[in-house]
């Protein structure tokens, strides 16, 4: 538990209050996928409503029982049935007359393209899945895919998953070491690579970080090298060239049924808090969840909708919600290589205006970062198209929240703020388009079939209007099986904080109508004079002020008050020079004060040019709190960029 919690204090105090609130678009409304009896529905038969959500795929075999629970929190779905993942997300489509339907739009970041649709894909996966069986990959081996966002990425996974090997994706940015210990971990006996692929306007090169990695991993025995940029590699007795070797395969294969629980993928969490864990995902439940999420969501419409999520498939994000959900609906999807700012920064908007997108998913860090640069770049851009927006990965400040649904959904669109994590496989907290009325900042209820509760110390319920430790009291389909290799582990994270009860080891709060507002890590909940204030809420309350694009706020130790809030603030461009003074730091105190009241007033505010975050965006507030501590800074082997620490401490004399 964190060292931060308080015993004799129970719940989070709830400060933020927000008045905002957004009813769907009355055609959205009227043709939404999912109404609001969906809620009850599920609540009266739960196991029910999850069946008849699995019927959206193909089995092969029928599954005997829906869920298996007889050996808590070990989780059987669909015991009995079968199923191929990869069948589901591609062959049917074609056999029941759709081959001629785009699945991915892919655009590379130099502006190359290629057009994927359902048959090509069809005939890209059965040459893969025929590339892998000659390389001697079967059943159950354990295959690492470390490629940038090119087609093979997608290609490879689902070859993986139409021979029933268990793949794990790496992120590319990650370092030789990071991708060792990953291949290690799972004994993977190949790895799928790139000589490298494009990030800021140059080749970035892979291949010779696999190079390095695999000096030391035993359980190797070939790399797969797709050719992207052309750079010149070193070759290896161990290398196949996958133009050779895919390129020459028949593009006929036979899928071949799995059982419900068989392993889909091992997953490793950001390692925002500490230690990545190897997350396992197995086919029947997890692809349910996924199709019936994107379908819920998102409301796609797979006919008409062009749909895009932003996120890597290194990430969760993209093996749910870019391969997995979007492909067992039948969806058409933007799958672009590169960053939101190469050549400019109105790439993403461009890319919208470009393939007509009108579902588009994106994170709040990229929504902030979008803020800073300025309104003025997504306004000269056609994005007319968007009908439904998401975010996903953090709190999404409210600020954040109204400037997406203004400057990018045109003041209309409803925006969905989906709360999951690597471990659940699948959105578990969301508003439905068709629906809800949002509240900026808020992720709103539970979906259909999804049992959550915000519980304190001792497990009880909180009233509306508490806060505290969000759990989910019901197994999920798409829930975690395991960590890899490591039961024991499983069971201690998460399931041993509350008897029976999965702990996220998210704060949350239960408003007066009784919608969830995530309220950031637990170890990150501050205790001041008594109170545990959420990071989240200091960090919206500063968001708030119109200098301010991003902001982290951490609890540092205090003589008087316990903890002390200390907050790091990113100005927006527009904010001018007067922003390293003391006037502006103590209006931003003030400003805090005035929104949240004098309690949540920051000690503390530091003018930074960055945070640090993660490979996927999150801010890793936990170096930040080394920082505020004068301690020496932890563990950064996931930060993104380790650079950032040295411009933070360099600022810390003139700490204000
Ligand atoms: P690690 O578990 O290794 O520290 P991580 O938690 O960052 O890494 P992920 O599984 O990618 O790894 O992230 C899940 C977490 O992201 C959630 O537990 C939550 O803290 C945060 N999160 C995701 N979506 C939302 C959201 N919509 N609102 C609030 N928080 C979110
Ligand atoms: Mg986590």
């Amino acid at each position: 538990m964190s060292q931060n919690q308080n015993p004799n204090q129970e719940t989070l105090s709830n400060l933020l209050q927000e008045n905002r609130r957004f009813p769907p678009p009355a055609d959205l409304a009227e043709s939404a996928n999912v109404k609001a009896d969906a809620y009850e529905e599920a609540a009266n038969d739960r196991l029910g409503f999850w069946a008849k959500q699995a019927d959206r795929l193909t089995w092969s075999k029928r599954w005997d029982e829906v869920l298996d629970w007889s050996n808590p929190p070990f989780a059987k779905w669909f015991e009995g049935g079968e199923l191929n993942v990869a069948y589901n997300c591609v062959d049917r489509h074609v056999e029941a007359g759709r081959g001629a339907k785009v699945a991915f739009h892919w655009e590379g970041e130099p502006g190359d393209g290629r057009t994927l649709t359902y048959a090509d894909l069809q005939r890209e996966v059965n040459k893969a899945a025929n590339a892998l069986l000659e390389l001697g990959v079967r059943k159950g081996d354990r295959v690492a895919i470390y490629l940038p966002m090119i087609p093979e990425l997608p290609i490879s996974m689902l070859a993986c998953a139409r021979i029933g090997a268990t793949h794990s994706v790496v992120f590319g940015g990650f370092s030789a070491d990071a991708l060792r210990t990953r291949i290690d971990d799972a004994q993977a006996r190949l790895v799928i690579t790139a000589d490298g692929g494009y990030r800021r306007g140059k080749p970035s090169a892979l291949k010779p970080t696999v190079d390095e990695a695999v000096e030391r991993t035993p359980s190797i025995e070939h790399v797969l090298v797709v050719r992207r940029t052309g750079a010149e590699v070193a070759e290896n007795p161990r290398d196949v060239w996958w133009n050779d070797l895919v390129e020459r395969q028949s593009d006929q294969h036979t899928a071949e049924p799995m059982e419900a629980e068989h392993p889909l993928y091992i997953l490793y969490t950001s390692g925002t808090t500490g230690n990545p864990k190897g997350i396992l995902h197995t086919s029947g439940g997890y692809l349910t969840q996924v199709a019936y999420t994107h379908h819920a969501v998102f409301d796609l419409k797979p006919e008409t909708d062009v749909y895009w999520c932003s996120a890597d498939i290194g990430w969760v994000t993209g093996h749910s919600y870019i391969v997995y959900g979007p492909l067992a609906n039948g969806a058409t999807s933007v799958l672009y290589e590169g960053t939101p700012d190469t050549p400019h920064k109105g790439r993403w908007w461009e890319v919208i205006q470009k393939y007509g997108v009108t579902i588009f998913y994106t994170a709040p860090t990229a929504i902030r970062t979008c803020m800073k640069w300025g309104d003025d770049i997504p306004a000269r851009f056609d994005l007319s198209s968007l009908r439904v927006l998401g975010s996903v990965g953090e709190p999404i400040n409210p600020e954040a929240y109204v400037w997406y649904r203004e400057n990018i959904g045109a003041g209309k669109t409803p925006v969905v703020d989906t709360w999951w994590q690597t471990e659940t496989g699948a959105i578990m907290i969301s508003p439905l388009p068709g629906v809800t009325a949002g509240k900026p900042g808020a992720a709103m209820r539970p979906l259909p079939g999804i049992v959550a509760d915000v519980v304190d110390d001792q497990a009880n319920s909180v009233p509306n209007g508490g806060g505290g430790f969000l759990v989910l009291k019901e197994p999920w389909p798409s829930m975690l099986r395991t960590i890899w290799g490591d039961d024991e582990r499983y069971v201690k994270t998460y399931w041993s904080r509350f008897d029976g009860l999965y702990f996220a080891g998210d704060g949350a709060k239960k408003d007066e109508d009784g919608d969830l507002w995530l309220l950031g890590r637990v170890d990150d909940v501050m205790l001041v004079s008594g109170h545990n204030i959420s990071t989240t809420e200091v960090e919206s309350a500063l968001v708030s002020h119109p200098k301010v694009a991003e902001s982290a706020v951490v609890g540092a130790t205090d003589p008087v008050t316990g903890q002390a809030i200390v907050a790091f603030v990113i100005p927006r461009g527009n904010a001018g020079e007067d922003v390293e003074g003391e006037e502006f730091a103590k209006e931003l105190r003030d400003h805090v004060a005035k929104s949240l009241g004098p309690i949540a007033k920051p000690r503390q505010i530091m003018i930074v040019p960055e945070l640090p975050k993660t490979r996927s965006g999150k801010i890793m507030r936990r170096l930040l709190r080394d920082v505020a501590e004068n301690r020496g800074i932890g563990d950064v082997t996931t930060l993104a960029d380790s650079t950032v620490m040295d411009l933070i401490a360099e600022k810390l004399p003139s700490a204000k």
